[in-house]
């Protein structure tokens, strides 16, 4: 992996070709997001190599962008999906059943329907009441469906309390203790429910794996146990997570990390008797988008210095709802050395901040800039509120 977005002289560059940013803006009609779908392939084709076995089925809600999810389907990935808008969108784009895992804590009576219907390769299930929910209707269409266990492990990890999934007082999962009525349910069925494997998902921007590696060995003897009972229990579904340090572009970094993370999960798996799934979303894409914004104005007051963008929480709601960094770079360097900005959008809120105190190069009215590594849970997550239009989407 090399770095993606970088200066050539004053010229900001992206992509796997280094194009010169200023160059791809043409008629500018408004922000737009830019993707390289080329980065995206050589970030799975990376991550499969230090997973060898693994099925890597990609989170598709960190970027659904048709182009990216055909560019995965055609390496061989299959999608996690956590909506029925999600599941059309993956056989839209050249996924089949057999590649998709149906996660989500809140999935109806319609979604799990349709589920069943298709012959999904997993739904993950997240609580009694929606096995009970997945049972009923699975008896009623008379058809078998392969159900995994997401297990919530209670244990912390470092990343902000919103992204975090793995702890008791999260929504996420089953309770240990509820696995016993898993089992009833199970038995109940009469065959209608298959248990297939455990999953676990234990938060996102994940930068240091030892929670992780408690998880997985407090998740072996419930696996072992479970196999135990059930002929067909063969996944182990270490979920996603792994994360990508937003403040620099290291790629020697990157390549360490992403080593530990397989030494954690191989380490831990490698003397169960299972198939691994790996369901990564923000690693495969947020360093092969940017948002690319215009300065509207550069307004003084008498605290701060407001760079204020034709782009804001709308568009990118991490630094809004994660207090999530971004670096800002303009398209083209000015001379004028390095400032300190509030860079906001123009949303009427507080909050509506792409970040705050940035020392950054010096911008003018008019000038573009790039917000990076928005390649994952940026558009997915942009809103028009306002009734502000939502981005365009453009490719590389
Ligand atoms: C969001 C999510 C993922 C992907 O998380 P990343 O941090 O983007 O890798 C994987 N599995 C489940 C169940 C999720 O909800």
């Amino acid at each position: 992996m090399k770095s993606v977005l970088t200066y050539n002289g004053d010229a900001l560059t992206f992509g796997s070709k280094s194009i010169r940013l200023a160059e791809t803006i043409g008629a500018y009609e408004g922000p737009f997001y830019l993707y390289d779908s080329q980065l995206v392939r050589e970030r799975f084709t990376r991550l499969q190599e230090a997973f060898k076995k693994a099925k890597i089925f990609y989170a598709m809600k960190a970027n659904s962008h048709p182009v990216l999810l055909k560019a995965l389907a055609s390496l061989g990935a299959g999608a996690d999906v956590v909506s029925g808008g999600e599941v059309e969108r993956a056989l839209e784009c050249g996924f089949t059943p057999r590649d998709i895992i149906f996660s989500g804590v809140g999935k109806t009576v319609a979604e799990i329907r349709r589920a069943i219907q298709l012959g999904l390769e997993q739904l993950n299930v997240e609580s009694l009441p929606e096995l009970e929910r997945i049972e009923k209707i699975a008896r009623e269409l008379k058809t078998p469906v392969r159900v995994a266990f997401r297990v919530n492990p209670d244990v912390s990890v470092q990343t902000h309390p919103y992204i975090a999934t793995g702890l008791a007082e999260n929504k996420f999962g089953l309770e240990m203790g509820a696995l016993a009525r898993v089992h009833e349910i199970v038995a109940r069925s009469e065959g209608w429910i298959q248990p297939v494997g455990l999953s676990l998902h234990l938060g996102s921007q994940l930068m240091e794996f030892s929670g992780l590696r408690e998880a997985l060995q407090r998740l072996r003897p419930v696996f072992l146990e479970m196999q135990s009972r059930y002929e067909s229990f063969t996944k182990f579904d270490a979920g996603g997570g792994l994360g990508v340090d937003y403040e620099i572009e290291d790629p020697a970094v990157e390549e360490r990390l992403l080593k530990e993370y397989a030494e954690v999960v191989l380490g831990e798996t490698a003397s169960l008797r299972a198939d691994l799934q790996l369901e990564p979303g923000r690693w495969l894409v947020a360093r092969a988008g940017v948002l690319v914004a215009q300065v509207q104005y550069v307004k003084q007051t008498s605290g701060r210095t407001f760079v204020i963008l034709d782009t804001g929480m709308n568009h990118l709601i991490r630094p809004a709802l994660y207090q999530a960094h971004h670096r800002i770079l303009p398209l083209q360097r000015r001379g004028g050395g390095m400032r300190k900005y509030d860079v906001v959008g123009p949303i009427c809120e507080s909050a509506d901040f792409m970040a705050k105190e940035r020392e950054m190069p010096v911008v003018e009215q008019g000038d573009f800039v790039a917000i990076s590594d928005a390649g994952a849970y940026g558009f997915s997550m942009a809103n028009q509120y306002n009734l502000q239009r939502l981005p365009e989407e453009r490719i590389l």
